[in-house]
C-alpha cells in the first residue's frame, strides 16, 4: 500500500479496517451507505482499488467507472428507485465539493431532486 493509499478512509473500509454499513460486496467494486445521507437513499459505490477520482480512473481503462454506474443502478433497483428515478454524482476536486480522494459514485434517491443542484 502506498502512503496515499494507507492514508485513505475509503481504501481503510474496503479493506475492513473502518466500519461502514456494506450493500454491496464485490471482487472488484463495493457500496456502502453514507455516513450523513443526503437522501432516503444515499450509497456510495466504490472501487477496492485506490483512483483519486472518476477521471483517472477513466483514464486508466480499468472498466471501474462501467462496473460502478452498472453496481449504482442495480443498487437502486433493489432500493425502488430505479423507476422514478435517482441520481449518480462523482465531484471531482475540491472545488466542486470532493473530500475523499478515492473516487465513489453517490446514488441518491427517493426524493425529488433539483436542479441546478447547490
Ligand atoms: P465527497 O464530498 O463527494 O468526497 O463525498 C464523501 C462522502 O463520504 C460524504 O458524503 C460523506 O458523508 C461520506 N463519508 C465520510 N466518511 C464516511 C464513512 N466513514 N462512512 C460512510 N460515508 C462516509
Ligand atoms: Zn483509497
Amino acid at each position: 500500500m502506498t502512503t496515499a493509499e494507507s492514508d485513505c478512509l475509503f481504501c481503510k473500509i474496503a479493506a475492513g479496517q473502518v466500519p461502514a454499513e456494506i450493500v454491496r460486496d464485490g471482487e472488484r467494486v463495493l457500496a456502502f451507505r453514507d455516513i450523513n445521507p443526503q437522501a432516503p437513499t444515499h450509497i456510495l459505490v466504490i472501487p477496492r482499488e485506490h483512483h483519486p477520482d472518476v477521471a483517472s480512473a477513466a483514464r486508466a481503462e480499468t472498466g471501474l467507472v462501467d462496473e460502478i454506474v452498472a453496481e449504482a443502478h442495480a443498487l437502486a433497483e433493489e432500493e425502488g428507485i430505479a423507476g422514478t428515478g435517482y441520481r449518480l454524482v462523482f465531484n471531482t476536486g475540491s472545488g466542486a465539493g470532493q473530500t475523499v480522494f478515492h473516487l465513489h459514485c453517490h446514488l441518491l434517491g427517493g426524493r425529488g431532486m433539483e436542479w441546478p443542484p447547490g
